[in-house]
């Protein structure tokens, strides 16, 4: 904002050797041949900056395929190739594109987002939208043995979305909307526990409830490996790859697990294509993105990342306490668990939505054996040893203001461990936390600059610098304030 109201810098072609490029500050009216851009330089200018911002999948698979269509004004349209794009980037990406217009182009500019009719499609989903087979009768039998092997819990309405997983919520809906023509595969990626699997079964769910004759199969990746073993040894091949080949939709969980032996991956390989050429819907899911799997194979991690590769991150504070008031509800036990302990336990589990089910089934067996009803004070008891193994867990509801409790409690927030905070990884997941906290620190403890960078595994002061300023550019999205202030509303509570 700052920019648009006093000027422009503008670098100039003469540079000079000694002191790298020289910058002249111009008036704001100067000159508006640079104002006066195409649509398409626009765009260009504003995707660029996005570049740098937005996770490099983020930008690939949303703002890549867009073009610029039109410019009207102030109002600049964006053609995306499909409507699930379109209103994916206008809910979450248009305000943030436009906020770099004043820097970036020198004026405000509105941003919509349309289906670009004439570039429908990525290549990708331009290729393999063949019908699916619809010969019902015979799929019957089969689509029964397979449906054994989903969890009836497992379904849409059962999955809680939140920030960390909407992006992934999203990409499973629209998969499951048109089966094999929009994001194939669907490789779903994140820590044990997160929903991976359950959002898998939800998509089956979804596709089958609309078109029951059709064939699945979900299938563990070690048991697709033991498969082909055995049917290498008993010379059944062909079969094993009829069962597989001939599905309308093939989940494999956890291909992470994907033995390095060749045999497995030449036969994984082939499956994949006979489906994906048939355009079959393909969900995979892993423990982390395609390009990270020890000993897959080129062509594999490629073809992997030809649809959409979603993540799915741990649940913040907000999404554990829903995540539990809806497992709650779906168990009837809202009489039985109050809402104080449900807080309770949403602050002290984080790890994972299925240690969060975890403290739920252990507090309510703890209190039926103890003969007493669901408190905190039992919480504490029956979960004594999670909240002692969490090391980050500096018990909030007793610990003094310091470095150590604005750190639990910022780690606690974003559903993050202490150690990743002070870790050099520099994953989005982990930086936002970790600016938060150095600003915290500083705003409320007031500690020296190298002294923050001391506590976060040793970083330089001109790394804490930068993060608070960061932190005063996140401050302008609405959510984030809203999740620092709370944040800085219950530190301060805390006696120093
Ligand atoms: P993963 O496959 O990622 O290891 P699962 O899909 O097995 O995780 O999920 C673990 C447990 O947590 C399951 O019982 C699942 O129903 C539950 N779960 C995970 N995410 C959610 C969510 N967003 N909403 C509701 N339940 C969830
Ligand atoms: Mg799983």
């Amino acid at each position: 904002m700052r920019d648009q109201q006093v000027c422009r810098w503008v670098e100039i072609a003469g540079v000079d050797i000694q002191t790298g490029p020289v910058y002249f500050r111009v008036p704001p009216t100067f000159p508006h041949r640079i104002m006066a851009l195409t649509a398409t330089e626009i765009w260009t200018r504003l995707l660029d900056r996005a570049r740098g911002e937005l996770p490099a999948q983020t930008f690939k698979t949303w703002l890549e395929p867009t073009t610029a269509l039109l410019l009207d004004g102030d109002t600049i349209t964006i053609g995306a190739p499909d409507r699930f794009t379109a209103e994916w980037n206008e809910s979450k990406h248009a305000q943030l594109l436009a906020s770099y217009a004043p820097v970036a182009l020198g004026h405000p500019i509105n941003i919509v987002f349309r289906v670009d009719e004439e570039r429908r499609g990525r290549p990708q989903m331009d290729l393999f939208v063949a019908p699916l087979p619809d010969s019902k009768d015979t799929k019957a039998a089969a689509t029964h043995a397979s449906n054994i092997q989903l969890s009836a819990r497992y379904t849409f309405q059962n999955f809680v979305i939140g920030k960390s997983n909407e992006l992934a919520a999203a990409a499973a809906q629209a998969a499951a909307a048109a089966p094999g023509k929009v994001y194939n595969p669907l490789f779903l990626y994140g820590q044990t526990g997160l929903g991976k699997t359950h959002l898998m079964q939800a998509i089956a769910h979804e596709i089958l409830s609309k078109s029951p004759g059709l064939r699945l199969c979900f299938v563990a990746t070690e048991q697709f490996t033991n498969e082909l073993v055995t049917a290498i040894q008993t010379r059944t091949t062909a079969a094993f790859r009829r069962r597989y080949r001939e599905v309308d939709l093939l989940l494999v969980d956890d291909v992470h697990f994907l033995k390095r032996t060749e045999a497995t991956q030449e036969e994984f390989f082939h499956t994949f294509n006979a489906l994906y050429e048939a355009g079959r819907q393909i969900v995979l899911t892993s423990d982390r993105p395609p390009g990270e799997i020890p000993g897959l194979e080129a062509r594999l991690v490629s073809r992997f990342q030809w649809g959409m590769v979603a993540d799915i991150e741990p649940p913040d504070l907000e999404h554990r306490i829903a995540i539990l008031q809806n497992k709650a509800h779906l168990d009837h036990l809202e009489l039985t668990i109050p809402d104080d302990v449900i807080q309770f336990i949403a602050h002290h589990v984080w790890s994972s939505v299925r240690e969060l089910e975890g403290s739920i089934i252990r507090l309510l067996a703890y209190a039926s054996l103890k003969h007493m009803p669901v408190s905190i004070e039992l919480a504490r008891e029956a979960l004594r040893d999670k909240l002692k193994s969490g090391s980050d867990d500096a018990d909030l509801t007793t610990a003094r203001l310091s470095v150590a409790t604005i750190q639990a409690a910022t780690a606690q927030e974003w559903g993050v461990t202490i150690d990743g905070l002070c870790s050099k990884s520099r994953t989005k997941h982990l930086t936002i936390p970790r600016q938060t906290a150095m600003y915290l620190i500083r705003e409320l403890l007031g500690l020296q600059l190298v002294e923050i960078g001391a506590a976060f595994g040793g970083r330089d002061h001109s790394t804490v610098i930068h993060s608070l300023e960061k932190v005063l550019e996140l401050t302008e999205s609405p959510d984030y304030k809203r999740r620092i202030d709370s944040l800085r509303e219950n530190l301060r509570q805390l006696p120093r």
